[in-house]
Protein backbone atom coordinates (compact mmCIF):
# COMPACT_ATOMS: atom_id res chain seq x y z
CA UNK A 1 0.00 0.00 0.00
CA UNK A 2 2.89 2.13 -0.77
CA UNK A 3 2.66 3.23 -4.35
CA UNK A 4 5.66 2.82 -6.26
CA UNK A 5 8.41 0.56 -5.44
CA UNK A 6 11.93 0.88 -6.45
CA UNK A 7 13.82 -2.23 -8.08
CA UNK A 8 17.14 -1.30 -6.78
CA UNK A 9 18.47 -0.42 -3.72
CA UNK A 10 16.63 2.83 -1.73
CA UNK A 11 17.90 5.67 -0.81
CA UNK A 12 17.85 6.37 3.04
CA UNK A 13 17.58 9.19 5.63
CA UNK A 14 20.45 8.24 7.32
CA UNK A 15 19.43 10.70 10.58
CA UNK A 16 16.33 9.03 11.32
CA UNK A 17 17.60 5.50 10.57
CA UNK A 18 20.31 6.15 13.58
CA UNK A 19 17.25 8.15 15.58
CA UNK A 20 15.12 5.19 14.98
CA UNK A 21 17.67 2.50 16.46
CA UNK A 22 17.04 4.29 19.59
CA UNK A 23 13.59 5.52 20.15
CA UNK A 24 11.76 2.94 18.40
CA UNK A 25 12.34 -0.23 19.78
CA UNK A 26 9.05 -1.47 21.07
CA UNK A 27 9.33 -2.20 25.14
CA UNK A 28 9.21 -6.02 26.23
CA UNK A 29 5.53 -6.96 25.55
CA UNK A 30 3.90 -8.64 28.98
CA UNK A 31 1.48 -11.15 27.71
CA UNK A 32 -1.92 -10.45 27.39
CA UNK A 33 -4.65 -12.68 29.44
CA UNK A 34 -5.81 -14.22 26.04
CA UNK A 35 -2.46 -15.31 25.26
CA UNK A 36 -3.48 -19.08 26.24
CA UNK A 37 -5.90 -18.48 24.01
CA UNK A 38 -4.01 -18.35 20.28
CA UNK A 39 -5.02 -18.83 17.32
CA UNK A 40 -8.76 -18.73 15.96
CA UNK A 41 -10.39 -17.43 19.13
CA UNK A 42 -10.66 -13.62 18.62
CA UNK A 43 -13.62 -12.99 21.20
CA UNK A 44 -11.57 -10.33 23.32
CA UNK A 45 -11.17 -8.10 20.02
CA UNK A 46 -13.05 -4.99 21.13
CA UNK A 47 -14.31 -2.41 18.18
CA UNK A 48 -17.06 -2.01 15.43
CA UNK A 49 -17.99 -0.77 12.42
CA UNK A 50 -16.71 2.99 12.08
CA UNK A 51 -15.74 5.58 9.60
CA UNK A 52 -17.01 7.27 7.09
CA UNK A 53 -20.99 8.03 7.36
CA UNK A 54 -22.78 5.71 4.84
CA UNK A 55 -26.25 6.19 6.61
CA UNK A 56 -26.86 9.72 5.47
CA UNK A 57 -25.55 9.14 2.03
CA UNK A 58 -28.05 5.81 1.59
CA UNK A 59 -30.61 8.69 2.42
CA UNK A 60 -30.48 9.72 -0.94
CA UNK A 61 -31.83 6.63 -2.01
CA UNK A 62 -35.52 7.67 -0.67
CA UNK A 63 -35.12 12.16 -0.57
CA UNK A 64 -39.07 11.84 -0.60
CA UNK A 65 -38.93 10.89 2.77
CA UNK A 66 -36.75 13.89 4.03
CA UNK A 67 -38.37 16.82 6.05
CA UNK A 68 -39.23 19.63 3.47
CA UNK A 69 -37.08 22.71 3.88
CA UNK A 70 -37.92 25.31 6.46
CA UNK A 71 -35.48 27.71 5.90
CA UNK A 72 -33.73 29.32 3.06
CA UNK A 73 -29.67 30.72 2.93
CA UNK A 74 -28.64 32.42 0.69
CA UNK A 75 -24.47 32.41 -0.24
CA UNK A 76 -22.20 33.77 -3.45
CA UNK A 77 -20.40 30.12 -3.89
CA UNK A 78 -21.86 26.97 -2.19
CA UNK A 79 -19.19 23.79 -2.63
CA UNK A 80 -20.90 20.62 -1.70
CA UNK A 81 -18.17 17.54 -0.24
CA UNK A 82 -15.80 18.48 1.78
CA UNK A 83 -12.59 16.06 0.55
CA UNK A 84 -9.54 16.48 -1.22
CA UNK A 85 -11.44 17.63 -4.20
CA UNK A 86 -13.70 20.06 -2.27
CA UNK A 87 -11.17 21.46 0.23
CA UNK A 88 -8.80 22.19 -2.74
CA UNK A 89 -11.59 24.21 -4.49
CA UNK A 90 -12.35 26.03 -1.00
CA UNK A 91 -8.39 26.93 -0.72
CA UNK A 92 -7.95 28.41 -4.30
CA UNK A 93 -11.26 30.66 -4.23
CA UNK A 94 -10.33 31.77 -0.22
CA UNK A 95 -6.48 32.59 -2.48
CA UNK A 96 -7.73 34.07 -4.91
CA UNK A 97 -10.06 36.73 -2.90
CA UNK A 98 -13.49 34.77 -3.41
CA UNK A 99 -15.94 35.35 -0.30
CA UNK A 100 -19.10 34.21 0.89
CA UNK A 101 -18.31 30.77 -0.29
CA UNK A 102 -20.04 27.72 1.91
CA UNK A 103 -19.64 24.05 1.89
CA UNK A 104 -21.72 21.48 3.23
CA UNK A 105 -20.23 17.78 3.66
CA UNK A 106 -22.36 15.09 5.01
CA UNK A 107 -19.89 13.07 7.27
CA UNK A 108 -19.46 14.70 10.53
CA UNK A 109 -15.50 15.55 9.51
CA UNK A 110 -14.07 16.70 6.42
CA UNK A 111 -11.58 14.75 4.48
CA UNK A 112 -13.96 12.36 2.43
CA UNK A 113 -11.24 8.96 1.65
CA UNK A 114 -8.61 10.98 3.52
CA UNK A 115 -10.51 11.29 6.98
CA UNK A 116 -8.36 9.60 9.50
CA UNK A 117 -9.15 8.58 13.09
CA UNK A 118 -7.68 8.50 16.69
CA UNK A 119 -6.79 6.55 19.81
CA UNK A 120 -4.35 6.96 22.63
CA UNK A 121 -1.38 5.44 20.89
CA UNK A 122 -1.89 7.66 17.74
CA UNK A 123 -3.26 9.30 14.80
CA UNK A 124 -4.30 6.64 12.12
CA UNK A 125 -5.50 6.72 8.20
CA UNK A 126 -9.20 5.92 7.25
CA UNK A 127 -8.28 5.18 3.77
CA UNK A 128 -5.45 7.25 1.96
CA UNK A 129 -2.11 7.56 3.78
CA UNK A 130 0.58 9.05 1.57
CA UNK A 131 1.73 11.33 -1.22
CA UNK A 132 4.73 10.28 -3.17
CA UNK A 133 7.53 12.77 -4.04
CA UNK A 134 5.80 15.09 -6.42
CA UNK A 135 6.93 16.33 -9.66
CA UNK A 136 8.74 20.02 -9.27
CA UNK A 137 6.81 20.83 -12.56
CA UNK A 138 3.07 20.31 -10.33
CA UNK A 139 4.43 24.36 -9.39
CA UNK A 140 0.84 24.63 -7.22
CA UNK A 141 1.07 21.79 -5.43
CA UNK A 142 5.07 22.11 -4.55
CA UNK A 143 3.82 25.60 -3.27
CA UNK A 144 1.51 24.05 -1.21
CA UNK A 145 3.79 21.41 0.74
CA UNK A 146 6.18 24.63 1.04
CA UNK A 147 3.40 26.37 2.57
CA UNK A 148 2.57 23.36 5.47
CA UNK A 149 6.05 22.89 6.39
CA UNK A 150 6.54 19.11 3.88
CA UNK A 151 8.77 21.56 2.15
CA UNK A 152 11.46 23.30 3.99
CA UNK A 153 13.24 24.67 1.40
CA UNK A 154 15.18 24.36 -1.10
CA UNK A 155 18.51 23.14 -2.38
CA UNK A 156 20.07 23.48 -5.89
CA UNK A 157 16.40 24.48 -7.31
CA UNK A 158 14.84 21.59 -5.88
CA UNK A 159 12.83 21.21 -3.36
CA UNK A 160 13.91 19.53 0.43
CA UNK A 161 11.06 17.60 2.53
CA UNK A 162 10.86 17.42 6.22
CA UNK A 163 12.35 14.36 7.08
CA UNK A 164 10.54 13.84 9.45
CA UNK A 165 7.48 13.53 6.47
CA UNK A 166 9.49 11.43 4.45
CA UNK A 167 8.08 7.82 4.97
CA UNK A 168 10.53 6.49 7.61
CA UNK A 169 13.52 3.25 7.24
CA UNK A 170 12.60 0.39 7.41
CA UNK A 171 10.06 1.30 4.52
CA UNK A 172 8.40 -1.80 2.73
CA UNK A 173 9.34 -6.14 3.06
CA UNK A 174 6.90 -8.39 1.48
CA UNK A 175 6.71 -12.02 3.40
CA UNK A 176 6.75 -14.61 0.13
CA UNK A 177 7.76 -18.30 0.24
CA UNK A 178 7.88 -18.13 4.49
CA UNK A 179 10.49 -14.84 4.53
CA UNK A 180 10.01 -11.51 5.05
CA UNK A 181 12.47 -9.83 1.53
CA UNK A 182 12.88 -6.29 1.63
CA UNK A 183 11.34 -4.07 -0.74
CA UNK A 184 7.91 -5.23 -2.37
CA UNK A 185 9.17 -6.32 -5.87
CA UNK A 186 9.23 -10.29 -5.73
CA UNK A 187 13.00 -11.66 -5.18
CA UNK A 188 13.84 -14.14 -2.73
CA UNK A 189 13.06 -17.61 -4.03
CA UNK A 190 12.26 -16.23 -7.65
CA UNK A 191 14.13 -18.06 -10.61
CA UNK A 192 16.38 -16.10 -12.56
CA UNK A 193 14.70 -16.23 -15.49
CA UNK A 194 12.00 -14.73 -14.12
CA UNK A 195 14.47 -11.92 -11.86
CA UNK A 196 15.22 -11.05 -16.02
CA UNK A 197 11.76 -10.17 -16.99
CA UNK A 198 10.90 -8.41 -14.22
CA UNK A 199 14.21 -6.17 -14.58
CA UNK A 200 13.41 -5.90 -18.17
CA UNK A 201 9.77 -4.82 -17.63
CA UNK A 202 11.40 -1.85 -14.74
CA UNK A 203 13.74 -0.73 -18.48
CA UNK A 204 10.22 -0.45 -20.41
CA UNK A 205 9.27 1.75 -17.67
CA UNK A 206 11.73 3.61 -17.65
CA UNK A 207 11.55 4.37 -21.12
CA UNK A 208 7.77 4.93 -20.80
CA UNK A 209 8.36 7.69 -18.07
CA UNK A 210 10.68 9.74 -20.83
CA UNK A 211 8.05 9.35 -23.61
CA UNK A 212 6.36 12.15 -25.26
CA UNK A 213 3.88 12.75 -27.74
CA UNK A 214 3.83 14.59 -30.75
CA UNK A 215 2.29 17.81 -28.94
CA UNK A 216 5.47 17.73 -27.25
CA UNK A 217 3.80 16.55 -23.93
CA UNK A 218 4.73 13.44 -21.67
CA UNK A 219 2.69 10.41 -22.30
CA UNK A 220 2.15 9.72 -18.89
CA UNK A 221 1.52 12.68 -16.38
CA UNK A 222 -0.06 13.96 -12.82
CA UNK A 223 -2.68 15.71 -13.29
CA UNK A 224 -4.15 13.27 -15.92
CA UNK A 225 -5.18 16.26 -17.94
CA UNK A 226 -1.24 16.69 -18.48
CA UNK A 227 -0.46 13.87 -20.09
CA UNK A 228 -0.21 13.65 -24.38
CA UNK A 229 -3.55 13.12 -26.18
CA UNK A 230 -1.43 11.34 -28.71
CA UNK A 231 -3.11 8.66 -30.29
CA UNK A 232 -0.15 6.27 -29.99
CA UNK A 233 -0.36 6.40 -26.20
CA UNK A 234 -3.99 6.60 -25.66
CA UNK A 235 -4.70 4.08 -27.55
CA UNK A 236 -3.55 1.88 -24.96
CA UNK A 237 -6.44 2.63 -23.05
CA UNK A 238 -8.55 0.89 -24.95
CA UNK A 239 -7.22 -2.44 -24.34
CA UNK A 240 -6.79 -3.92 -20.72
CA UNK A 241 -3.67 -4.16 -18.85
CA UNK A 242 -3.67 -7.89 -18.99
CA UNK A 243 -3.45 -7.97 -22.65
CA UNK A 244 -0.90 -5.27 -22.92
CA UNK A 245 1.70 -7.23 -20.65
CA UNK A 246 0.65 -10.67 -22.46
CA UNK A 247 1.34 -8.33 -26.30
CA UNK A 248 4.61 -7.80 -24.39
CA UNK A 249 5.51 -11.04 -23.55
CA UNK A 250 5.49 -11.18 -20.16
CA UNK A 251 4.15 -13.70 -18.54
CA UNK A 252 6.16 -14.40 -15.08
CA UNK A 253 4.09 -15.38 -12.30
CA UNK A 254 6.18 -12.83 -9.70
CA UNK A 255 6.05 -10.37 -12.29
CA UNK A 256 2.00 -10.87 -12.77
CA UNK A 257 1.48 -10.73 -8.97
CA UNK A 258 3.32 -7.76 -8.36
CA UNK A 259 1.90 -5.72 -11.61
CA UNK A 260 -1.74 -6.95 -9.70
CA UNK A 261 -0.86 -6.03 -6.67
CA UNK A 262 0.09 -2.55 -7.81
CA UNK A 263 -3.31 -2.41 -9.62
CA UNK A 264 -5.43 -3.33 -6.43
CA UNK A 265 -3.25 -0.68 -4.68
CA UNK A 266 -4.04 2.31 -6.42
CA UNK A 267 -7.14 1.30 -7.94
CA UNK A 268 -8.80 -1.18 -6.12
CA UNK A 269 -8.59 -3.53 -9.41
CA UNK A 270 -7.15 -6.17 -11.03
CA UNK A 271 -5.42 -6.77 -14.24
CA UNK A 272 -8.38 -7.25 -16.70
CA UNK A 273 -10.48 -4.60 -14.86
CA UNK A 274 -7.40 -1.86 -15.60
CA UNK A 275 -6.65 -0.40 -18.73
CA UNK A 276 -3.37 -0.50 -20.21
CA UNK A 277 -2.60 3.25 -20.14
CA UNK A 278 -3.30 2.88 -16.38
CA UNK A 279 -1.55 -0.03 -15.56
CA UNK A 280 1.43 2.21 -17.58
CA UNK A 281 0.65 5.29 -15.64
CA UNK A 282 0.80 3.68 -11.91
CA UNK A 283 5.08 3.35 -13.13
CA UNK A 284 5.49 5.94 -15.50
CA UNK A 285 4.05 9.00 -14.01
CA UNK A 286 5.68 9.88 -11.55
CA UNK A 287 8.63 11.98 -12.15
CA UNK A 288 9.39 13.27 -8.86
CA UNK A 289 12.78 14.95 -7.76
CA UNK A 290 14.02 16.63 -4.78
CA UNK A 291 17.26 17.48 -3.07
CA UNK A 292 17.29 15.33 -0.41
CA UNK A 293 14.49 12.19 -1.75
CA UNK A 294 13.64 10.64 -5.29
CA UNK A 295 10.69 10.06 -6.74
CA UNK A 296 10.08 6.78 -5.38
CA UNK A 297 10.39 8.09 -1.60
CA UNK A 298 7.00 8.53 0.22
CA UNK A 299 5.90 11.49 2.50
CA UNK A 300 3.37 9.72 5.07
CA UNK A 301 1.77 10.88 8.27
CA UNK A 302 0.49 8.71 11.68
CA UNK A 303 -2.92 10.12 10.20
CA UNK A 304 -2.08 9.84 6.54
CA UNK A 305 -3.09 11.92 3.84
CA UNK A 306 -5.87 13.22 7.37
CA UNK A 307 -2.10 15.79 7.36
CA UNK A 308 -3.06 17.32 3.93
CA UNK A 309 -6.51 17.40 4.51
CA UNK A 310 -5.87 19.75 7.85
CA UNK A 311 -3.79 21.40 6.05
CA UNK A 312 -5.74 22.30 2.87
CA UNK A 313 -8.80 22.88 5.20
CA UNK A 314 -7.11 25.66 7.45
CA UNK A 315 -7.89 26.10 10.93
CA UNK A 316 -10.67 28.79 9.75
CA UNK A 317 -13.55 26.44 9.42
CA UNK A 318 -16.63 28.62 9.80
CA UNK A 319 -17.63 28.46 6.75
CA UNK A 320 -18.16 24.25 6.76
CA UNK A 321 -21.03 22.68 7.81
CA UNK A 322 -20.99 19.00 8.48
CA UNK A 323 -23.68 16.37 9.03
CA UNK A 324 -25.26 18.20 6.05
CA UNK A 325 -26.09 16.09 2.98
CA UNK A 326 -27.31 18.08 -0.27
CA UNK A 327 -29.82 15.60 -1.87
CA UNK A 328 -31.18 17.99 -4.82
CA UNK A 329 -28.98 20.70 -7.09
CA UNK A 330 -31.44 22.69 -9.48
CA UNK A 331 -31.37 25.55 -11.70
CA UNK A 332 -34.13 27.89 -10.19
CA UNK A 333 -36.48 30.32 -12.23
CA UNK A 334 -34.24 33.52 -11.14
CA UNK A 335 -31.03 31.66 -12.57
CA UNK A 336 -29.89 30.90 -8.50
CA UNK A 337 -29.08 27.38 -8.33
CA UNK A 338 -30.69 25.82 -5.13
CA UNK A 339 -29.13 23.20 -3.21
CA UNK A 340 -31.41 21.32 -1.07
CA UNK A 341 -29.70 20.01 2.04
CA UNK A 342 -30.88 17.93 4.57
CA UNK A 343 -29.11 18.88 8.25
CA UNK A 344 -28.76 14.91 10.12
CA UNK A 345 -28.57 16.22 13.45
CA UNK A 346 -31.25 18.53 13.61
CA UNK A 347 -33.28 16.94 10.97
CA UNK A 348 -34.49 19.51 9.24
CA UNK A 349 -33.93 20.35 5.37
CA UNK A 350 -32.73 24.18 4.05
CA UNK A 351 -32.70 25.72 0.39
CA UNK A 352 -29.21 27.06 0.09
CA UNK A 353 -29.21 29.37 -3.15
CA UNK A 354 -25.83 29.90 -4.30
CA UNK A 355 -24.82 32.19 -7.59
CA UNK A 356 -22.05 28.95 -8.37
CA UNK A 357 -22.07 25.66 -6.86
CA UNK A 358 -19.28 23.50 -6.95
CA UNK A 359 -20.10 19.96 -7.20
CA UNK A 360 -17.15 18.26 -5.48
CA UNK A 361 -18.81 14.36 -4.98
CA UNK A 362 -18.63 11.43 -7.30
CA UNK A 363 -20.45 10.98 -9.95
CA UNK A 364 -22.84 8.52 -8.94
CA UNK A 365 -23.61 10.60 -6.33
CA UNK A 366 -24.42 13.59 -8.79
CA UNK A 367 -26.84 11.06 -10.40
CA UNK A 368 -29.00 11.60 -7.81
CA UNK A 369 -28.31 14.82 -6.84
CA UNK A 370 -28.51 17.10 -10.24
CA UNK A 371 -32.14 17.78 -11.75
CA UNK A 372 -31.26 19.57 -14.58
CA UNK A 373 -31.53 18.54 -18.42
CA UNK A 374 -28.23 17.88 -19.33
CA UNK A 375 -28.16 15.22 -21.38
CA UNK A 376 -24.30 15.05 -22.51
CA UNK A 377 -22.88 14.60 -19.16
CA UNK A 378 -25.46 11.58 -18.38
CA UNK A 379 -23.12 9.62 -19.95
CA UNK A 380 -20.76 9.55 -16.86
CA UNK A 381 -23.09 7.59 -14.96
CA UNK A 382 -22.70 4.51 -17.20
CA UNK A 383 -19.13 3.73 -17.87
CA UNK A 384 -17.84 5.09 -14.13
CA UNK A 385 -17.11 1.94 -12.12
CA UNK A 386 -15.82 2.14 -8.36
CA UNK A 387 -13.92 -0.71 -6.03
CA UNK A 388 -15.17 -1.48 -3.15
CA UNK A 389 -12.62 -1.40 -0.21
CA UNK A 390 -12.47 -2.82 3.71
CA UNK A 391 -9.87 -0.66 5.69
CA UNK A 392 -9.17 -1.68 9.75
CA UNK A 393 -7.08 -0.30 12.08
CA UNK A 394 -5.96 -3.09 14.30
CA UNK A 395 -4.35 -2.21 17.57
CA UNK A 396 -1.68 -4.65 19.01
CA UNK A 397 0.16 -4.90 21.91
CA UNK A 398 3.26 -7.32 19.89
CA UNK A 399 4.04 -8.27 16.35
CA UNK A 400 5.01 -12.29 16.49
CA UNK A 401 7.97 -11.73 14.16
CA UNK A 402 9.11 -14.72 11.05
CA UNK A 403 12.31 -14.98 9.40
CA UNK A 404 14.28 -12.01 7.44
CA UNK A 405 13.51 -8.40 7.40
CA UNK A 406 12.14 -6.37 10.77
CA UNK A 407 8.60 -4.38 10.74
CA UNK A 408 8.09 -1.65 8.19
CA UNK A 409 5.90 0.99 7.44
CA UNK A 410 4.55 -0.93 4.57
CA UNK A 411 3.87 -5.21 4.89
CA UNK A 412 2.64 -6.98 2.27
CA UNK A 413 2.00 -10.45 1.60
CA UNK A 414 2.41 -12.51 -1.59
CA UNK A 415 -0.22 -14.29 -3.18
CA UNK A 416 -3.16 -12.64 -0.55
CA UNK A 417 -6.25 -10.69 -1.32
CA UNK A 418 -4.96 -7.77 0.86
CA UNK A 419 -2.51 -5.17 -0.08
CA UNK A 420 -0.91 -5.45 3.27
CA UNK A 421 -1.24 -2.92 6.40
CA UNK A 422 1.46 0.25 6.71
CA UNK A 423 1.93 0.83 10.47
CA UNK A 424 0.11 4.38 11.72
CA UNK A 425 2.43 4.96 14.18
CA UNK A 426 5.75 4.56 12.27
CA UNK A 427 6.49 8.03 11.90
CA UNK A 428 6.46 9.04 15.48
CA UNK A 429 9.45 8.96 17.31
CA UNK A 430 8.51 8.14 20.94
CA UNK A 431 8.94 4.20 21.80
CA UNK A 432 5.00 2.63 22.46
CA UNK A 433 4.45 -1.13 22.82
CA UNK A 434 1.50 -0.78 21.55
CA UNK A 435 1.33 -0.76 17.68
CA UNK A 436 -1.63 0.33 14.97
CA UNK A 437 -1.18 -1.06 12.08
CA UNK A 438 -4.08 -0.22 8.99
CA UNK A 439 -5.30 -2.90 7.28
CA UNK A 440 -6.16 -2.38 3.95
CA UNK A 441 -8.45 -4.87 1.45
CA UNK A 442 -9.64 -4.11 -2.22
CA UNK A 443 -12.72 -6.25 -2.75
CA UNK A 444 -12.17 -7.33 -6.38
CA UNK A 445 -14.65 -8.87 -8.33
CA UNK A 446 -15.27 -8.49 -11.68
CA UNK A 447 -18.97 -7.88 -10.66
CA UNK A 448 -18.53 -4.76 -8.83
CA UNK A 449 -21.71 -4.47 -7.40
CA UNK A 450 -21.75 -7.72 -5.87
CA UNK A 451 -18.59 -6.75 -4.32
CA UNK A 452 -20.15 -3.60 -3.30
CA UNK A 453 -23.13 -5.41 -1.55
CA UNK A 454 -20.47 -7.73 -0.15
CA UNK A 455 -18.96 -5.02 1.86
CA UNK A 456 -22.13 -3.48 2.73
CA UNK A 457 -24.12 -6.89 3.98
CA UNK A 458 -21.56 -8.65 6.03
CA UNK A 459 -21.38 -7.65 9.58
CA UNK A 460 -18.52 -7.08 11.45
CA UNK A 461 -17.64 -9.88 13.10
CA UNK A 462 -17.50 -11.47 9.11
CA UNK A 463 -14.92 -9.38 8.62
CA UNK A 464 -12.91 -9.29 12.39
CA UNK A 465 -12.70 -12.87 11.26
CA UNK A 466 -11.91 -12.15 7.77
CA UNK A 467 -9.08 -9.98 8.42
CA UNK A 468 -7.73 -12.06 12.03
CA UNK A 469 -7.44 -14.47 8.97
CA UNK A 470 -5.13 -12.84 7.39
CA UNK A 471 -2.81 -11.18 9.93
CA UNK A 472 -2.18 -14.71 11.73
CA UNK A 473 -1.17 -16.06 8.19
CA UNK A 474 1.55 -13.18 7.88
CA UNK A 475 2.15 -13.51 11.99
CA UNK A 476 0.73 -16.69 13.38
CA UNK A 477 -0.01 -16.11 17.08
CA UNK A 478 -0.73 -12.31 16.62
CA UNK A 479 -4.70 -12.87 17.69
CA UNK A 480 -4.00 -12.85 21.34
CA UNK A 481 -2.19 -9.93 21.23
CA UNK A 482 -5.23 -7.93 19.11
CA UNK A 483 -7.07 -5.53 21.63
CA UNK A 484 -9.18 -3.73 19.00
CA UNK A 485 -10.44 -3.85 15.35
CA UNK A 486 -12.53 -0.62 13.97
CA UNK A 487 -13.59 -1.45 10.51
CA UNK A 488 -14.24 0.95 7.70
CA UNK A 489 -16.29 -0.35 4.60
CA UNK A 490 -15.64 1.73 1.22
CA UNK A 491 -18.81 0.95 -1.18
CA UNK A 492 -17.76 3.28 -3.50
CA UNK A 493 -14.01 3.76 -2.34
CA UNK A 494 -12.36 5.17 -5.81
CA UNK A 495 -12.71 5.21 -9.50
CA UNK A 496 -11.73 1.58 -11.30
CA UNK A 497 -9.70 3.61 -14.52
CA UNK A 498 -11.38 0.63 -16.20
CA UNK A 499 -10.64 0.47 -19.97
CA UNK A 500 -12.04 3.28 -22.06
CA UNK A 501 -12.57 5.32 -19.25
CA UNK A 502 -10.14 7.28 -18.51
CA UNK A 503 -10.11 8.85 -22.64
CA UNK A 504 -13.24 8.77 -22.99
CA UNK A 505 -15.86 12.05 -24.53
CA UNK A 506 -17.92 11.00 -21.34
CA UNK A 507 -15.25 11.54 -18.54
CA UNK A 508 -14.35 14.88 -20.63
CA UNK A 509 -17.69 16.37 -21.15
CA UNK A 510 -18.63 15.50 -16.81
CA UNK A 511 -15.77 17.96 -16.12
CA UNK A 512 -17.58 20.77 -17.62
CA UNK A 513 -19.34 23.38 -16.00
CA UNK A 514 -23.59 23.20 -16.65
CA UNK A 515 -24.35 26.95 -17.65
CA UNK A 516 -21.64 28.72 -16.09
CA UNK A 517 -23.39 27.76 -12.92
CA UNK A 518 -22.50 24.19 -11.60
CA UNK A 519 -18.71 23.25 -11.81
CA UNK A 520 -17.48 19.82 -11.14
CA UNK A 521 -14.55 18.69 -9.21
CA UNK A 522 -13.85 14.69 -8.17
CA UNK A 523 -11.14 12.57 -8.68
CA UNK A 524 -13.46 10.27 -10.58
CA UNK A 525 -13.11 12.92 -13.29
CA UNK A 526 -9.72 12.39 -13.51
CA UNK A 527 -9.80 8.62 -13.30
CA UNK A 528 -7.04 7.84 -10.83
CA UNK A 529 -8.12 8.09 -7.45
CA UNK A 530 -4.88 9.88 -5.38
CA UNK A 531 -4.49 12.94 -3.98
CA UNK A 532 -2.94 15.12 -6.51
CA UNK A 533 -6.01 14.56 -8.76
CA UNK A 534 -8.35 15.96 -6.37
CA UNK A 535 -5.93 18.97 -5.65
CA UNK A 536 -5.87 19.79 -9.54
CA UNK A 537 -9.32 19.11 -9.72
CA UNK A 538 -10.51 21.43 -6.95
CA UNK A 539 -8.08 24.00 -8.43
CA UNK A 540 -9.56 23.80 -12.20
CA UNK A 541 -13.09 24.21 -11.12
CA UNK A 542 -12.35 27.17 -8.99
CA UNK A 543 -10.20 28.65 -11.42
CA UNK A 544 -13.30 27.90 -14.11
CA UNK A 545 -15.24 30.13 -11.64
CA UNK A 546 -12.62 33.07 -10.80
CA UNK A 547 -12.27 33.03 -14.96
CA UNK A 548 -16.21 33.71 -15.03
CA UNK A 549 -16.45 36.32 -12.61
C1 LIG B 1 -8.92 2.62 0.80
C2 LIG B 1 -8.39 3.82 0.06
C3 LIG B 1 -7.05 4.13 0.17
C4 LIG B 1 -6.54 5.25 -0.49
N1 LIG B 1 -5.21 5.55 -0.36
C5 LIG B 1 -4.71 6.64 -0.96
C6 LIG B 1 -3.37 7.05 -0.72
O1 LIG B 1 -2.65 6.43 0.06
N2 LIG B 1 -2.92 8.15 -1.37
C7 LIG B 1 -3.70 8.88 -2.18
O2 LIG B 1 -3.23 9.89 -2.74
N3 LIG B 1 -4.98 8.55 -2.41
C8 LIG B 1 -5.51 7.46 -1.81
N4 LIG B 1 -6.83 7.14 -1.97
C9 LIG B 1 -7.63 7.93 -2.92
C10 LIG B 1 -8.45 9.08 -2.31
O3 LIG B 1 -9.74 8.74 -2.75
C11 LIG B 1 -8.05 10.44 -2.84
O4 LIG B 1 -6.69 10.69 -2.48
C12 LIG B 1 -8.86 11.62 -2.33
O5 LIG B 1 -8.98 11.60 -0.92
C13 LIG B 1 -10.25 11.73 -2.98
O6 LIG B 1 -10.77 13.01 -2.72
P1 LIG B 1 -12.07 13.57 -3.44
O7 LIG B 1 -12.36 14.89 -2.83
O8 LIG B 1 -11.90 13.55 -4.90
O9 LIG B 1 -13.21 12.54 -3.11
P2 LIG B 1 -13.94 12.06 -1.77
O10 LIG B 1 -12.95 11.72 -0.77
O11 LIG B 1 -14.90 11.03 -2.26
O12 LIG B 1 -14.76 13.33 -1.28
C14 LIG B 1 -16.11 13.56 -1.56
C15 LIG B 1 -16.74 14.21 -0.34
O13 LIG B 1 -18.08 14.52 -0.62
C16 LIG B 1 -18.89 14.16 0.48
N5 LIG B 1 -20.25 13.96 -0.03
C17 LIG B 1 -20.67 12.97 -0.87
N6 LIG B 1 -21.96 13.12 -1.15
C18 LIG B 1 -22.37 14.22 -0.51
C19 LIG B 1 -23.63 14.89 -0.44
N7 LIG B 1 -24.69 14.46 -1.12
N8 LIG B 1 -23.71 16.00 0.34
C20 LIG B 1 -22.63 16.47 1.02
N9 LIG B 1 -21.43 15.86 0.98
C21 LIG B 1 -21.30 14.76 0.21
C22 LIG B 1 -18.23 12.91 1.02
O14 LIG B 1 -18.61 12.64 2.36
C23 LIG B 1 -16.77 13.28 0.87
O15 LIG B 1 -16.28 13.98 2.00
C24 LIG B 1 -7.38 6.06 -1.30
C25 LIG B 1 -8.75 5.74 -1.39
C26 LIG B 1 -9.25 4.64 -0.71
C27 LIG B 1 -10.70 4.31 -0.80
Amino acid sequence: MSGRHIYTDMKRREFLKRLFAFTALPAIVSMPSACNDRGSNNKHIKGGIAGANHKTGHLLRNTQHLPAPSETKDVNILIIGGGISGLSARRWLGMHGVDDVLMIEMDSKTGGNSVYGENSITAYPWAAHYLPVPDVQNKELIEFLQSCGVITGYSNGLPVYNDYHLCHDPEERLLIKGYWQEGLVPNFGVPDTEKAQIADFFRHVEEMKLAKGKDNKYAFAIPVDASSADETYRKLDAITFETYLHQQGYNALHLLWYLEYCCKDDYGANLRQTSAWAGLHYFAARKGTAANATGADVLTWPEGNGFLMKALRGNDVGNIITNTLAYKVSIEDNNRIAVYCYDAEKKQSTVVRAQKVIMCTPQYINKHLLQVDNAERDGIYDIASYAPWVVANVTVQHIPEGKGAVLSWDNVVYGRESVGYVRANHQLLKASAQQVITYYLPVVDTNTTAARSKVHNKDYEYWKQYIMGDLEYAHPGITAYVSNIDICVWGHGMIMPSPGYIWSDERRVAQQPIDDKIYFAHTDLSGISIFEEGFYQGIRSAQQIINSL
